[in-house]
C-alpha cells in the first residue's frame, strides 16, 4: 500500500462543484496506488471532514495524489471508537456538513469498519453516499475463473479450528461461489480444513497480492491446493475462494416426500412442475412418480 509520491504526477485538480452535505464512504485502494477514482479524491478533496480508520495511511493516500488536507480536521474512526464519535460525526453531518470516510484499504464496511457509523446515519435520516472503488473480494471474483452469478462474501473465516470447521460446514452446501478473507500465517489450515469440509475435489482459488507487483492465481482442487500450500511460505494478502457444491441429486423418496405435501395443494400438474424446480429433477420423471402414488390429473 505505501508508496512514494511521484513527483512527475499532475496534482490532482478536484471538481468544481461542492461536496454536498452528508456522509460520504469512500473506497481506497488494495494495492496500486493509481485504482483511486476521481471521483474518491473529489470528495478527499472537498469534504469539510476528513474521517479514516487510519489517519496515518489516509494522509499517505492523499499526499500522493496531491489533495491538501489544508485545516480542515481529520478524525480517527472505527467501529469499536465508541458512541462519543459517532455522535460527534451525527453532529456534523446534521449542522450540513460533508463528511468523508475512508477505511485502511478498499471498500469501508467489507471486512472494515463503517457499518456502526452507517446504521447510525440510517437511523438518524441523514444523507449518505459513497464513492465506490475497489474491493479485494470483487477483483479476486473477477479473475478466479468462477461463477459469478451468485457469490456469498464468508469475510475472515474464524482462527480457532473447532469454530473454524462449523463454519465451513455450515457453508459447504451453498448454492454459491464462497469467497474468503485469510492472513497468510492460517491459509495452510484453512485450506487443510476445507479440503475436508467442502470437499477435496472443490475447485478453489487463491488469489493474492491483487492490484500489487506480485499478485499470484493459483486454482485447482481444494485438496491439491492444500498440497501445494503445505509446503510454501506466504506471504501478502489473500482471497480464498471456492466453487458451489455439486447439486445434491434427489432419490425417489425424496421426491415423493416433496410431493406428498405438494399434492395437499396443488394439482398432480402443478405439484410436478414445483416439486421438479425445487429439487432440479426431470419434470417428465416427477409427473411419473405422482402418478404411481395413485393420484391423476382429476385429482382422484
Ligand atoms: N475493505 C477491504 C476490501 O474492500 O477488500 C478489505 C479489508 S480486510 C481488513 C483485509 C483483507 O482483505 C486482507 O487480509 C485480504 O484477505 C484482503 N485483501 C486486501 N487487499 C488485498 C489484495 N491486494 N490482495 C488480496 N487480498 C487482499
Amino acid at each position: 500500500m505505501r508508496q512514494p509520491p511521484d513527483p512527475t504526477e499532475t496534482p490532482h485538480k478536484p471538481a468544481l462543484r461542492a461536496i454536498p452535505p452528508g456522509l460520504h464512504f469512500v473506497s481506497t485502494p488494495i494495492g496500486s496506488a493509481r485504482d483511486i477514482t476521481l471521483r474518491a479524491l473529489d470528495v478527499l478533496a472537498g469534504a469539510d471532514v476528513l474521517v479514516a480508520e487510519d489517519t496515518r495511511t489516509l494522509r499517505h493516500l492523499m499526499e500522493i495524489h496531491g489533495v491538501a488536507l489544508g485545516g480542515r480536521p481529520l478524525i480517527a474512526y472505527h467501529d469499536h471508537s465508541g458512541e462519543g464519535t459517532v455522535t460527534r460525526l451525527l453532529a456534523l453531518i446534521g449542522e450540513g456538513r460533508s463528511v468523508a470516510y475512508a477505511s485502511e484499504a478498499g471498500t469501508p464496511l467489507i471486512s472494515d469498519p463503517g457499518f456502526e457509523l452507517a446504521r447510525a446515519v440510517a437511523a438518524a435520516g441523514l444523507p449518505m453516499t459513497a464513492a465506490p472503488g475497489p474491493c479485494a473480494a470483487i477483483c479476486a471474483l473477477t479473475l478466479s475463473g468462477l461463477p459469478s452469478d451468485r457469490f456469498l462474501f464468508a469475510g475472515f473465516p474464524p482462527a480457532a479450528q473447532g469454530a473454524r470447521r462449523k463454519f465451513l460446514a455450515d457453508l459447504a452446501q451453498v448454492q454459491a461461489t464462497l469467497i474468503f478473507y485469510e492472513s497468510p500465517k492460517r491459509l495452510r489450515a484453512l485450506l487443510a480444513d476445507m479440503a475436508v469440509a467442502l470437499g477435496p475435489d472443490r475447485q478453489g482459488v487463491i488469489c493474492r497480492e491483487l492490484t500489487k507487483r506480485f499478485e499470484e492465481v493459483s486454482r485447482g482442487p481444494l485438496s491439491d491446493l492444500s498440497a501445494r500450500y503445505a509446503e510454501r511460505d506466504v506471504k501478502g494478502e489473500i482471497v480464498v475462494l471456492v466453487d458451489r457444491a455439486a447439486p445434491v441429486v434427489a432419490g425417489a423418496d425424496t421426491v415423493e416426500t416433496a410431493l406428498e405435501t405438494a399434492l395437499q395443494t396443488m394439482s398432480v400438474k402443478d405439484a410436478a412442475s414445483f416439486v421438479s424446480q425445487t429439487l432440479g429433477v426431470p419434470r417428465k420423471m416427477v409427473y411419473q412418480i405422482a402418478l404411481d402414488l395413485g393420484r391423476s390429473e382429476t385429482g382422484e
